[in-house]
């Protein structure tokens, strides 16, 4: 039975969070899941049951605002109304195709769709289901285009945790365990972080030039080996990390002058998320390939790398087995969630009003900057927004552990907020697009108290 009301709700905390189905389904989960997965304690996690635009309705009948919009899914909202009709009617219709042999027909559709959305130039694309697997189908197109298993990557890089995606994420809790097996060679850039800059970019009055020069002299000393350059156009997960103007203008330079494969991974900041489209327009940058996921169908696992014809030709034209497809490829619910979320972004203009909602918001970030000194920075653009919390803003020490309780603190007021960053020391505002005005007020109000509180 559904029991979220439509309209944009905002929480309503009736049982203290976890409440007790929540408890008890982690009793189960316990026994069940890998113990890596769900992080089980006395203050998550919660049970989600049901979600509708900006809101979430757990176990236990508490009502909450998703100020992760799922993972940064759901960008016209969680179950928006369109993309679910258009998942059902498909359902109806065809369920699972033979994606790379007699594709559905829906799948031809979504692949031109994403030549029209994509900055000019990009036309050709590889469909696949997880972020981590768009990304790989980006590495094994650079290595083929290029002839060099090589790829420059940078600090605090997430690009996924398959083991192709982990070879250029960063983070040593990700890769310690199975360094051993990391097999594509790699050289890792400072990325250019004006809130905390990495060791070898401090002290430098112009951050992304001096990171571009690294860059250059990375990309010669291995220029027989590097074939591909992969970079998030803003870091997400790394902590909502927005580089230096003209960084990625230098990056794209500085590939083109080295016949460098560039990937930009906009998994996180596609659609509309940054107020563009994509985050590199900001800055007018095209990559010759660029990872899509997340919000590309709003509700379904779908990914996408979509690039250049010029690149996609380094693949042979298959013959009868593709020598990289996998069996939901092209899955028609998918491929329908995406034609449906595609086309409510564009009619509702949700980069815009990201755009509009993320100006409107800084000023109030700012102001609760000047009231907490635990916040040390305060950054982002559209509807990706993060509070670095530091144990003070001198020292600026990274204070995971404050993270941690502003979190739950925030669950108690209904406030569903995730912490990022190299030191799980930032909170992530990354809410649905479609958040309303009441919601982002309400939700800055509980932000303020659980500072207070804590
Ligand atoms: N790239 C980026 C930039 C991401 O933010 C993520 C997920 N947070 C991924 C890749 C991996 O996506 P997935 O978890 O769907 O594999």
């Amino acid at each position: 039975m559904k029991e979220l009301p439509a309209g944009n709700l905002l929480p309503r905390i009736t049982v203290t969070p976890p409440g007790p189905r929540s408890r008890a389904l982690a009793t189960v989960l316990r026994d069940y899941e890998s113990p890596n997965i769900t992080q089980i304690s006395d203050s998550s996690p919660i049970f989600w049951h049901e979600a509708r635009g900006a809101n979430v309705l757990d176990v236990d009948g508490n009502v909450y605002i998703d100020m992760s919009a799922g993972f940064g899914v759901a960008a016209a909202g969680h179950r928006n109304a369109k993309v679910t009709q258009a998942i059902q009617r498909q359902l109806d219709r065809l369920a699972h195709g033979l994606g790379d042999v007699h594709p559905p027909d829906i799948k031809v559709q979504l692949l031109k769709r994403l030549a029209q959305i994509t900055p000019a130039g990009l036309s050709q694309t590889i469909l696949a289901s997880s972020g981590s697997e768009a990304v790989e189908a980006a590495l094994k197109t650079a290595r083929l285009a290029s002839g060099k298993a090589g790829v420059l990557c940078f600090t605090g890089a997430y690009h996924g945790l398959t083991y192709g995606a982990l070879a250029v994420t960063d983070g040593h809790t990700f890769r310690a365990p199975f360094a051993d097996q990391l097999g594509i060679p790699i050289a890792r850039a400072p990325f250019p972080d004006p809130y905390r800059p990495p060791p070898q970019l401090r002290g430098h009055t112009d951050p992304a030039g001096a990171a571009l020069e690294i860059v250059a002299q990375l990309l010669e000393s291995g220029r027989d080996q590097i074939g591909a350059l992969i970079v998030e156009p803003i870091q997400g997960r790394g902590g909502n990390v927005v580089p230096p103007a003209g960084f990625l203008r230098g990056l794209r330079d500085e590939c083109d002058r080295r016949g460098i494969v560039l990937i930009f991974d906009e998994v996180y900041t596609g659609f509309g998320r940054t107020g563009r489209w994509f985050a590199s327009e900001h800055e007018e940058v095209v990559p010759d390939l660029l990872c899509l996921g997340k919000a590309l169908s709003g509700a379904l696992p779908l990914s996408a790398c979509v690039g250049r014809p010029e690149t996609m030709a380094a693949w042979p034209t298959s013959s009868g087995a593709a020598i990289h497809t996998s069996t939901f490829l092209g899955h028609p619910p998918a491929c329908a969630a995406a034609l449906a979320e595609i086309d409510e972004i564009e009619s509702c203009d949700l980069a815009a009003r990201a755009a509009r909602l993320g100006e409107a918001l800084l000023p109030r970030l700012l102001e609760l900057q000047q009231r907490h000194p635990s916040i040390g920075h305060v950054r982002g653009r559209g509807l990706l927004w993060g509070l670095e919390l530091v144990s003070d803003r001198k020292d600026r020490q990274p204070d995971r552990q404050l993270a941690a309780r502003l979190t739950a603190s925030a669950l108690r007021r209904g406030l569903i907020l995730l912490a990022d960053g190299r030191d799980d020391n930032v909170l992530s505002l990354t809410p649905p697009l479609t958040i309303s005005d009441a919601q982002i007020e309400f939700s800055l109000v509980a932000l303020e108290d659980c500072l207070a509180e804590v």
